[in-house]
């Protein structure tokens, strides 16, 4: 198939499903089923087998055709990271069952790895599954887990083997986030809502049909997911569009605010924002030839920081007015969106974006043994089970 047929498919399929005219969705499992969802994925699995490359392509016409999304926003969990996961080392039966309702919207995920003494070192998790029958029963705690108080899936890493080291005793899962045993806390955050929770599992049932990958191989499908993370939190595509499209429109409508320090500032942050903005195309682009590569974390991390830099300017060009908060009620948001809100709650949110999805500090470490092949941190315990690691 070449890529205008896919095109004209998507033609046809407009035709006989008008935007307009369709409940969204409908729309979405009809444009699943047709294969136009994401078209490298495999036939029945919301794909032609076609290239990655040709998505673009076909995400544009039917955008151009007003056609319904599926809110990625809400779900970027399940789109960016389980969704790449799933496909790669999930079963035929765990794709058929999980892929459909996850493009859809109609089922979202969330990510039940970090925990209180495993972040950064993710591999020294302790929340423990053990073989049960045909099952794995669960006991421990995650935390800082986005969407979890929406979610109906959850990516789940679990010790399997604590008598390995650590990176060898980890099994991947898929767990129900309405099975009895898991319990849903809020954590309050600086911006006063809670996007995200504690998890509490105990004796929680996962069947072992719900066993991503082998056991014990947990880690290197987390890789995977960690990887697809880095791009999923990745960037804006239109020029000024998020953080600094607020900041210049504040600049070009209150002239008032200006000053020559500020508009050298402000000046810095747009060519950096640009930068960043085509760096991620560049990388969206060599991603659509194969899988991420450790630019991704390169990309993660000057985005953080750039949005750490906008959202302060910002604050210091509008004074005491930018100090202002709108809400401070608990919300318990089912989207992030940082152009909505007041500039407090963008300097807010925005100090989290150097720690979610890997801190700035191991994204540097990443870079520097991954892209640039400096030393690596020297480790002193791969060689020794895990039960024996000093906690
Ligand atoms: C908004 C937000 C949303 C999140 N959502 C999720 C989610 O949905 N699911 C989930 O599983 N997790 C989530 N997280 C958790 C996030 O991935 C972890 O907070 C992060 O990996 C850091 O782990 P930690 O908090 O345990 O910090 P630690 O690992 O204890 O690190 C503390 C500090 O030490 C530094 N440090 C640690 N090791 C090294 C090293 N080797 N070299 C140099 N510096 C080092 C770190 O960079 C950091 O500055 C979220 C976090 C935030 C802020």
């Amino acid at each position: 198939m070449t890529e205008e047929e896919v095109l004209a498919r998507v033609d046809a399929f407009l035709a006989e499903h008008p935007p307009n005219g369709t409940e969204p969705l409908p729309f979405l499992r009809a444009r699943f089923d047709a294969g136009l969802a994401w078209v490298h994925y495999p036939v029945g699995l919301g794909g032609l087998g076609a290239p990655r490359s040709w998505q673009a392509q076909v995400d544009a016409r039917f955008t151009a055709a007003g056609a319904p999304s599926n809110r990625p926003e809400r779900n970027v969990i399940g789109l960016g990271m389980a969704a790449p996961t799933i496909a790669a080392h999930g079963t035929e039966e765990q794709q058929a069952r999980w892929l459909r309702p996850l493009w859809t919207g109609e089922e979202v995920w969330c990510q039940l790895f970090s925990e209180p003494g495993a972040g950064s070192d993710l591999a020294a998790l302790a929340t423990r599954a053990a073989r049960d029958g045909d099952g794995w029963v669960v006991d421990g705690q995650k935390v800082w887990t986005s969407s979890a108080h929406f979610a109906r899936w959850a990516l789940l890493v679990a010790r399997t083997d604590p008598d390995v080291p650590k990176h060898q005793g980890i099994t991947y899962f898929v767990c129900d986030m309405t099975a009895p045993g898991v319990e849903v806390r809020p954590l309050r955050q600086a911006t006063g809502e809670a996007e995200f929770n504690e998890v509490f599992l105990t004796g929680v049932r996962i069947p072992d049909a719900q066993r991503l990958g082998d056991i014990g191989a947990g880690w290197q499908i987390a890789r995977t997911t960690l990887m697809n993370e880095r791009i999923a939190i990745g960037g804006v595509r239109e020029r000024e569009q998020g953080m600094i499209g607020r900041l210049t429109e504040t600049w070009r409508n209150r002239p008032e605010l200006r000053s020559r320090a500020l508009h050298d500032q402000v000046l810095q942050c747009w060519v950096a924002a640009e930068v960043s903005r085509l760096a991620g195309e560049r990388l969206r682009r060599q991603l659509a030839a194969g899988a991420p590569g450790p630019e991704g974390s390169a990309a993660k991390l000057v985005l953080a920081e750039l949005n750490q830099q906008i959202s302060s300017v910002e604050l210091e060009l509008l004074g005491e007015e930018g100090l202002r908060y709108d809400e401070w009620t608990m919300g318990r948001p089912d989207r992030l969106d940082f152009t909505a809100r007041t500039p407090g709650y963008r300097y807010l949110r925005a100090r989290g974006n150097s720690i979610e999805g890997g801190t700035s500090e191991i994204l540097r470490n990443v870079v520097a043994e991954r892209v640039l092949g400096l030393p690596t941190e020297p480790r002193v315990d791969t060689d020794r089970a895990w039960k024996d690691l000093p906690r």
